[in-house]
C-alpha cells in the first residue's frame, strides 16, 4: 500500500482555458487578467505562460518574486493549442483559485546562494 497518495506531485487545475473565436474563425485562449492571488493586473505586472502536459501555468511576473510558492494559474489546456492569447476575467468571474498546499519552510536558514559579487565590468 505505498504510494497511496503523492502529495505536492501534480498539481490541481484551477480550471480550463476559456477560448474565443475570432471574426476570421481564429481560435483565442482567454487567460484571466488577474493573477492568481488577485493582486496584480497581469497587463501591468506581466505574466508568463507555459504550456506543459496539457496544462497551462500562467505565472504572475510580480508574484515570482514572493515567497508564495502559488503564484500560477494552473489551467487545463483543450486542444487545438490557440494560436494566440489575450487577457480577459469576465469568462473566469466564477472561478475559485486552488492554491497548491505546498508547506512553506518556516524560517530557517537562507537559501545557499553561489554566486557572489560577481565583478561586473564597468559598462563604457
Ligand atoms: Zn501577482
Amino acid at each position: 500500500m505505498a504510494n497511496l497518495q503523492k502529495i505536492g506531485a501534480g498539481s490541481r487545475p484551477d480550471g480550463v482555458v476559456r477560448y474565443r473565436t475570432d471574426r476570421d474563425g481564429t481560435r483565442v485562449g482567454v487567460l484571466p487578467a488577474r493573477c492568481k492571488r488577485q493582486l496584480h493586473s497581469l497587463h501591468e505586472a506581466g505574466y508568463k505562460a507555459v504550456a506543459e502536459g496539457g496544462e497551462l501555468r500562467v505565472t504572475c511576473t510580480a508574484c515570482w518574486d514572493e515567497p508564495n510558492p502559488d503564484h500560477s494559474w494552473h489551467l487545463t489546456l483543450t486542444k487545438p493549442t490557440p494560436a494566440r492569447a489575450e487577457l480577459d476575467d469576465a469568462p473566469y468571474a466564477g472561478i475559485t483559485p486552488h492554491f497548491q498546499q505546498t508547506p512553506v519552510p518556516a524560517r530557517t536558514e537562507p537559501p545557499q546562494v553561489s554566486h557572489r559579487h560577481h565583478q561586473q565590468p564597468a559598462p563604457g
